[in-house]
């Protein structure tokens, strides 16, 4: 399949151009905080629980909360229906987007406690472990939960022997390699960064300049899209009474 052609790709991007990001928070009226994107072709939405007393009490730690993240892929999210409920693939993005987020949450705030993070895949080309983890850190802000800064995510990736920011289902499918990646962006240190496929050094090099550069472009949106929603909340006369 041919992905690049004039120097242009499928959709027409360059190699360093990100697809359309919209995101908004406070979507969902019953949970404590919730967040919805569309990336791309991508539609997710993020929402938490909690912080709530863990049971069984087992479980529970008296020095800090647990962090729990889902994500699900709709069964109508992709072109051939997926199967409903977890799988492997599952179970891993879930593993290592609690693992990205618990970095940044104050769990030692919420002792003995559960915060559950449930990221619902709508709709999704590609790069839906990135997007899911962007939301569920605008979702977990949106909550008021304390975090030390958000996490922004992008990926990058090789094409046709050329390297590429935030690759689409079809990039994803029939390129090289992809390497999604998650920061903090405020220290820059990394906490996702997979791959799959081959790189050689340098271009490994370049690739991950392009996703951390991608990241920072998002975690600008992020911030902006928490202010507006903190400026329109204050706005309509919303304060810490609850009034
Ligand atoms: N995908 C699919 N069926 C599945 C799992 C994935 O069609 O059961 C598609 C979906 O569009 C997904 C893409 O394959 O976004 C790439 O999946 P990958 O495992 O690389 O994760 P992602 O890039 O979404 O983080």
């Amino acid at each position: 399949m041919v992905l690049i052609k004039d120097g242009k790709r499928l959709d027409g991007r360059d190699f360093d151009e990100l697809r359309d990001v919209k995101m908004e928070v406070s979507v969902l009226e019953r949970a404590v905080g919730s967040a919805y994107m569309e990336w791309g072709k991508n539609k997710v939405m993020a929402a938490v629980y909690g912080p709530r007393e863990l049971h069984p009490k087992f479980l529970q730690d008296p020095t800090k909360a647990l962090l729990r993240c889902t994500y699900n892929l709709a069964p109508f999210s992709v072109e051939e229906r997926k199967r409903p409920g977890p799988d492997r693939r599952s179970v891993e993005i879930s593993k290592v987007t609690t693992e990205a987020l618990s970095s940044v949450v104050m769990l030692e705030k919420f002792p003995n406690t559960v915060i559950d993070v449930f990221i619902e895949i709508l709709q999704a080309d590609a790069g839906t472990r990135c997007v899911g983890l962007t939301a569920a850190s605008l979702a977990l802000a949106d909550a008021g939960i304390p975090m030390r800064d958000l996490v922004a995510a992008c990926s990058a990736g090789k094409i046709q022997g050329e390297i590429v920011v935030d690759l689409m289902k079809e990039e994803d499918n029939y390129g090289e390699c992809d390497l999604p990646l998650a920061i903090i962006p405020r220290k820059g240190e990394v906490v996702l960064l997979q791959m799959d496929g081959k790189l050689t050094k340098d271009e490994f090099k370049k690739a991950y300049e392009l996703a951390f550069k991608g990241a920072m472009k998002v975690y600008e949106m992020q911030k902006n899209t928490l202010l507006g929603s903190m400026k329109r909340f204050v706005g309509e006369g919303g304060n810490d009474d609850g009034n």
